[in-house]
């Protein structure tokens, strides 16, 4: 198959979040299982296309909205990484006025004002693209709202129906986050060159607005999300963002495929950002990450204290109301320390800055985007939390397994596919558990679950070792999801239109 993966951020050239990492590994394992792939994403202005040995491959692609004709460039590079054998190529959509910006989305909080337009173009200019190819993709693979034009223009623009080089395309819409969805102002749409009916509430129309996202979901072919769990959640009216009726509709298209992670960015016996390599086999060495986290943040340097960490975007998603009210309680225990890398919302700063501040030997923060440091503490924590109100799918908790570091998460979405709660008294000693899952989004079950593993921590050092032994043994590579993604998108081209 030909396989052209959509997306607004790809690591390592661009990544605000867990798109990024997705983007990045699961064509490299498309690839690996024998596919055509290739990559779309926009030319930002933090890409060095001298550094990654971009060409220019398309210096005008013409895209004609309302607003007014512009020129784009398309270049080219190669995915680092891909084995010669089954090389991954990158297509970088180049327009200086609209992403030569210092970030992605928007900056200080605040989305950029054109961001329907920015995504709009880019979606246009990755069809048109097409037309000037040797390669022709069977299937394109959008991701989010950002790429959510593709199908809309695809199923509503005549010039793209018709045309020979289009028709055949069949669409996978892969949801990552449900909340994102591209809400904008419903006179935006008569910007985006679409027909003004496709203004009602089977179709854009989300409460009076225009909603990108709903429109993907009404015209791609298939849609996925990024665990089980989330997929049947999402069709609810507690996870579905007011989405969850056209998602019902759609049930018999909608599949739940969880993430991998890519296994050698995150490989404790390669990772070089690690002071010391370890594994699985021979774990003595993680002692020597847990001392450098402590050095880092200015904590004191011991392997005593339990050592609790959070990586995470500062967002409500993330459950960080819940670690406002039960961290003060677990820090008055000297042996407790935690540190946190993240940024987002200020409210979250101010708190954990404040944490911080209070318990100068026991909470070391940073606030920022740091992705050595992100490594380090994946290595060198005991116990990684992510309390999450929901969670599509979390990479965190894989992470924190390869490392031997032990989860605390809540049971939703993808936390509750890939961690199994320690239950009944033999699940450590079978194998089978490799964390601690609490349901119920309030302090006390979190408290609870976190005053368990230091009970386990200090008082069975065999038992913790054996959980992070089976942490450790479990594989969520992208072998296995691509192998999900292969089969669902072989039935696609098979289908009936
Ligand atoms: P989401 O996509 O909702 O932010 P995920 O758990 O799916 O959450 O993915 C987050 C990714 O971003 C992980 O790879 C995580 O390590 C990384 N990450 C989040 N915040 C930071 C940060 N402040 N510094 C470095 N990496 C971060």
């Amino acid at each position: 198959m030909k396989i052209l993966l959509a997306t607004s951020e790809m690591a390592p050239f661009a990544k605000t979040g867990g798109l990024a990492d997705v983007a990045g590994a699961l064509p490299k394992a498309l690839a690996a299982l024998g596919h055509e792939v290739a990559v779309v994403m926009p030319l930002y202005g933090s890409i060095d296309r001298a550094a990654l040995g971009a060409t220019l491959l398309f210096p005008e692609v013409r895209v004609d909205l309302p607003t007014g004709g512009r020129s784009l460039a398309v270049w080219t590079a190669p995915l680092p990484g891909t084995p010669a054998g089954a090389p991954v190529t990158v297509y970088l959509i180049e327009d200086d006025g609209l992403f030569n910006r210092p970030q992605l989305y928007g900056e200080d909080g605040r989305d950029y004002p054109d961001n329907a337009l920015r995504f709009a173009y880019f979606c246009m200019a990755a069809l048109w693209m097409i037309k000037g190819l040797v390669w022709k993709p069977d299937i394109i693979h959008c991701n989010d709202w950002q790429t959510a034009l593709i199908p809309i223009y695809l199923a509503n623009r005549p010039d793209m129906q018709n045309d020979p080089d289009l028709t055949a395309i069949r669409i996978l819409f892969t949801i990552h986050n449900l909340s994102y969805q591209g809400l904008f102002p419903k006179q935006t749409l008569d910007l985006l060159g679409l027909p003004p009916l496709l203004f009602n509430s089977e179709q854009l129309e989300f409460f009076d607005n225009l909603n990108l996202l709903k429109g993907a979901l009404v015209f791609s072919h298939h849609l996925t999300t990024v665990s089980k769990q989330y997929a049947k959640e999402i069709q609810t009216a507690e996870f579905g963002c007011g989405l969850e009726g056209v998602l019902r509709q759609r049930a018999d298209r909608l599949t739940g495929i969880l993430n991998g992670i890519d296994n050698v960015e995150w490989n404790p016996e390669t990772d070089k950002n690690l002071p010391a390599k370890f594994s699985r086999a021979d774990k003595k060495n993680k002692a020597l990450s847990k001392a450098a986290v402590q050095k880092h943040f200015g904590l004191p340097v011991d392997p005593k204290p339990v050592l609790l960490a959070v990586i995470s975007r500062l967002a409500n998603q993330k459950g960080l109301d819940l670690l406002v009210d039960v961290l003060p309680g677990l820090l008055s225990d000297e042996h407790v320390q935690f540190v946190l890398l993240g940024t987002g919302q200020p409210e979250y700063h101010e708190f954990f800055t404040l944490l911080a501040e209070r318990y100068p030997t026991r909470v070391g923060i940073e606030l920022g985007f740091n992705n050595a440091l992100a490594h380090q503490i994946e290595a060198g924590a005991d116990v990684f939390l992510m309390p999450s109100r929901f969670e599509p799918c979390g990479l965190n908790q894989f992470y924190s397994l390869r490392y031997g570091t032990v989860p605390i998460v809540r049971k939703v979405g993808g936390l509750a596919d890939s961690i199994v709660n320690i239950g009944a008294a033999d699940s450590i000693s079978s194998g089978k558990a490799t964390g601690y899952v609490f349901g119920p989004y309030k302090p006390k079950p979190l408290a609870d679950s976190i005053n368990k593993a230091i009970a386990l921590f200090r008082g069975d050092r065999k038992a913790w070792e054996k959980l992070m032994d089976n942490g450790m043994a479990q594989d969520f590579s992208w072998t296995r999801s691509a192998k999900e993604y292969d089969k669902l998108m072989k039935l696609m081209l098979r289908a009936e239109k």
